[in-house]
């Protein structure tokens, strides 16, 4: 069959016809358990008729107005929810279209906050060599991520990148987390000095990493250590939760638990649970109350920004999570999950980690579990295991990143939030099969 859809990957693939619950079907009739929901974005499952009769009332009420002249109902019931649903003290919400958008908004916004102050030199951002935010240039440009960044580097700023955190590849033997974790975060404060204070505007990073590395944590303290340099600076702190919040670890924002507020969050996938395209950039009543005090508007208009249906749409998403108790199900099966994960891959040789929060885990693939030596670019491990999962009937999304020269295959497994147990096992199951009938196909 002919495509004239510019598709991501040369071959087109396969045509979904059908989604609901964990289970997407294709044109040819099989079916798959989505594990991870694409890159952990359905978090309630697929076509809960709920969000699909909000999305349909919305349509059919107010389908689009522009937002220089009108807001909507669900906009602003929306981001009146979502500043309820997190214990971090964010009160403002622009919302966008995507994570790319989400991410590039929250770095205008923070040199709009230092505008509004007479700050005009700091407009440096400063994120970390372990990162992904977005692929639009200015998200892409930010971030760390080798493969999805080198193609475009020439038409990128040069990326201000400090030390990732990640203590299965960076940790010292014998140091504890909390020291590995200052240190880490302590080249931050070697970076902003380099630079002059004066010049940075923020510093950007996923409470936990998805893309580049696979649902790694940071180490307990990590966080409160970068609170705490933001703040000797004068520099604002972003976390980038598109992927890693909305309860994906549990929490509202995973960074709740890690007693550290930033002035800036962004959220995107959960937000919209896959139904419409939707994501936001929120702020703590300080930096919005910058632009007001000095009566400055926040030039970032978007045609299809805070659009009614998504808002409606996303609305509908927050309150089946929380009619149906969705975020209190997270610690729990996502520690099932874990030990699942546990008693299959803990003693396999070519499993050399099993990390994430709540329902976002992963495991990486190495060729050497002792001295964590990782497969060849060449050998294609990540992708290899995804095709032979697929072919199972299950899917996950894989990573290849590569931090300091050091690359890494990983395989994520992020389930919608009502997951049951026995899907679950299902999924442990077929990871299991699909892990070992890629490794075999390199011998
Ligand atoms: N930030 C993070 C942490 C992400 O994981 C992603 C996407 O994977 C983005 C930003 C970009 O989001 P989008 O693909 O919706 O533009």
């Amino acid at each position: 069959m002919t495509t004239h859809v510019f598709h991501r990957t040369p071959e087109r693939p396969a045509i979904a016809t059908r989604a609901r619950g964990i289970e997407i079907t294709d044109a040819e009739g099989k079916t798959y358990i989505d594990s991870s929901g694409g890159a952990a974005v359905s978090c309630i499952g697929h076509g809960d008729p709920r969000v699909v009769e909000a999305i349909a009332k919305q349509a059919a009420t107010v389908e689009y107005a522009h937002t220089g002249a009108f807001t909507s109902e669900p906009a602003e019931a929306l981001a009146e929810r979502l500043c309820r649903s997190t214990t971090l003290p964010l009160d403002k919400v622009f919302i966008v279209g995507s994570g790319s958008e989400a991410v590039e908004t929250a770095v205008k916004m923070a040199r709009g906050y230092h505008l509004a102050r007479g700050d005009e030199g700091r407009h440096r951002v400063i994120a970390r060599r372990q990162s992904y935010h977005g692929n639009t240039l200015g998200a892409l440009a930010r971030g760390g991520h080798v493969a999805r960044r080198t193609p475009f580097l020439p038409m990128m700023p040069e990326a201000l990148l400090v030390d990732p955190c990640f203590a299965y590849r960076h940790a010292l033997p014998g140091e504890t987390p909390e020291a590995y974790g200052l240190r880490a975060a302590d080249s931050l404060e070697a970076e902003i000095l380099r630079l002059g204070p004066d010049t940075v505007s923020a510093f950007l990073a996923e409470t936990v990493v998805g893309a580049t590395t696979g649902a790694v944590p940071p180490v307990p303290g990590y966080f409160r250590r970068i609170r705490e340099i933001c703040d000797r600076y004068g520099i604002l702190m972003i976390s980038d939760e598109v992927m890693c919040g909305v309860n994906r670890c549990g929490p509202f924002f995973a960074i709740e638990e890690d007693g550290a507020a930033p002035d800036i969050v962004t959220l995107g996938k959960g937000m919209g649970g896959g139904y419409q395209p939707i994501a936001a950039a929120m702020c703590t009543a300080a930096v919005h109350d910058a632009y007001s005090d000095a009566g400055r508007s926040f030039v970032n208009g978007h045609t299809y920004m805070a659009h009614p249906v998504a808002c409606a749409a996303a609305l509908a998403v927050q309150d089946v999570i929380r009619d149906d108790g969705l975020a209190a199900r997270v610690a729990p099966m996502g520690e099932k999950l874990r030990q699942r994960l546990e008693s299959r891959f803990g003693n396999h040789p070519n499993v050399g980690d099993i990390r994430g929060r709540g329902l976002f885990q992963a495991i990486e693939i190495v060729a050497d579990r002792d001295d964590k030596t990782p497969f060849a670019a060449s050998d294609g491990m990540a992708g290899r295991i995804f095709d032979a999962c697929r072919d199972l009937g299950l899917l996950v999304y894989p990573g290849s990143g590569t931090v300091d020269g050091i690359r890494g295959d990983h395989l994520l497994v992020a389930p919608p939030y009502n997951v049951t147990e026995a899907q679950i096992d299902t999924i442990v199951a077929r990871l299991g099969d699909g892990v070992d009938a890629g490794l075999a196909q390199v011998g």
